[in-house]
């Protein structure tokens, strides 16, 4: 047998685990300050939390979802996004008691049986956030604003990217719209392809997302929703569009945009990036305030978004924007021969434990190849322990950079290092005239992104 990832799933090998980290930190960060709290849900759940919140006519219910009997005979599935689950949570623990609001966050895997390709995994990573209990159109607007907001965070320029916007009604327009849209579509099955006229009763929405040139072309022509909206569902959508106009963030509206999913109602928006293709929508989300009540649970109103992280990572990768990166190693510390060696172990673990990441040879490596494997893991400083320094009780700096050589004494090592380790990030500040301290510019390992967008 030989060792094979399943198709459509990709090892997170060390760089894009690293990059992976680095843009759930800044999440973190950022909806932190917007008053989220992290949450996780199973990677799992009975399918009908999926079936009834999704929809059984949209293509995750009916084609996507990796769903399974356990041993009990139970029906699960695999989380194929994030909200269904995290609305499911907040009802069975109640953490929405009536009047009250809850900020929550997520990040991880979801699972979609869905056709490879470049950015879009059976296995992919997402971040989302969800807002329940807020019905409010300033809560669309900060909704929007933060899922911007992250990415100008991870470092794309306002330039690279699109907002959409629209709002696909509610329960009092919807339901004419979509007649409206259906009768459309009838009247024209000869002009549509068969996947449209199929679904023309069941999900009539969906034929603006299709690809088709032709569909397209004729479902410019097709009624639209913002024409269609009932007044407090105009009035909503005009004060989400107003504070993002004094928020000074820019949108298109795009009545083409209605997202797949049965469960939004009004608000829906997406984020487009340069540089994808076709498949250019990073991150896009909406208000649901029926989802609850689809559960059993009392009427609460919702919204939220999701991003996802490997288009976002070739979104950066298109835009030049580097991952920040820390060496391996600050300090080798190198034995000149084998007798020093247990005082290297020690040394390196005192490295460790003084806060400064260190690494030493694990393989009888000589001086010269271990001063090698110290210029590869680009640490600062190399301590060279030898037998007539220990006798002395000192050890030797090099600085990597300078090639400067220091004696120090071995009982003060670590604090020696660490002195001379802020006196050269000092000598670096103060060379680097209008260098960027943001970490964002900083580093330059751009195949860090590379192992990513294998076509499987
Ligand atoms: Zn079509
Ligand atoms: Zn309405």
């Amino acid at each position: 047998m030989k060792p094979r990832a399943p198709k459509g799933t990709a090892d997170m090998l060390p760089d894009v685990a690293r990059a992976w980290e680095y843009v759930e930190r800044i999440a973190q960060e950022l909806f932190s300050r917007y008053g989220y709290e992290p949450v996780y849900t199973p990677l799992f759940e009975h399918t009908e939390v999926f079936t009834r919140g999704i929809g059984e006519a949209t293509d995750i219910v009916s084609k996507e979802m990796y769903t399974f009997e356990d041993r009990a005979e139970r029906s699960l599935t695999l989380r194929p996004e994030g909200t269904a689950p995290v609305v499911r949570a907040a009802l069975e623990h109640g953490l929405v008691p009536q009047g009250a609001f809850v900020k929550l966050y997520y990040a991880g895997p979801m699972f979609r049986y869905e056709r490879p390709q470049k950015g879009r995994m059976r296995q992919f990573w997402q971040i989302g956030a969800e807002l329940l209990g807020a019905a409010e159109p300033s809560a669309d607007a900060e909704m929007i604003l933060l899922l911007w907001r992250f990415f100008e965070a991870v470092g794309l320029p306002d330039e690279r990217m699109r907002l959409l916007v629209n709002s696909m009604g509610d329960e009092t327009c919807r339901p004419a719209y979509r007649d409206s849209v259906r009768a459309f579509i009838l009247e024209r099955t000869d002009d549509l392809c068969e996947e449209c006229v199929r679904r023309a009763d069941t999900n009539p929405l969906r034929a603006f997302d299709c690809k088709n040139p032709g569909c397209e072309t004729v479902m410019d022509g097709a009624p639209r929703i913002v024409d269609a909206l009932c007044e407090p569902c105009a009035a909503h959508y005009a004060t989400v569009k107003r504070l993002l106009d004094d928020a000074g963030l820019e949108y298109e509206e795009d009545c083409r945009l209605v997202r797949g999913l049965d469960y939004y109602t009004r608000t829906v928006f997406e984020v487009q990036a340069d540089g994808l293709g076709a498949q250019n929508g990073i991150g896009g989300g909406g208000r649901y305030d029926r989802l609850m009540e689809e559960y059993g649970g009392p009427p609460t109103p919702g919204l939220g978004f999701a991003l996802g992280f490997e288009r976002t990572l070739l979104a950066m990768e298109a835009a030049g924007v580097a991952i920040e990166s820390h060496p391996l190693a600050d300090v080798y510390v190198a034995a000149v021969d084998d007798t020093v060696r247990d005082d290297v172990f020690l040394i390196c673990e005192e490295f460790r434990g003084g806060g400064i990441a260190a690494e030493a040879d694990h393989q009888s490596r000589s001086l010269k190849a271990q001063f090698k494997q110290a210029g590869r893991l680009k640490a600062s400083f190399v301590v060279v322990v030898g037998p007539d320094e220990l006798a002395a009780g000192e050890a030797t700096v090099r600085d990597m950079a300078t090639k400067v050589e220091t004696r120090i004494a071995r009982a003060d090592v670590v604090s020696e290092v660490d002195a001379l380790m802020r006196e050269s990030r000092t000598l670096d500040d103060a060379d680097a005239v209008g260098g960027t301290d943001d970490g964002v510019d900083e580093g330059s390992d751009a195949g860090a992104l590379g192992g990513i967008d294998g076509e499987v």
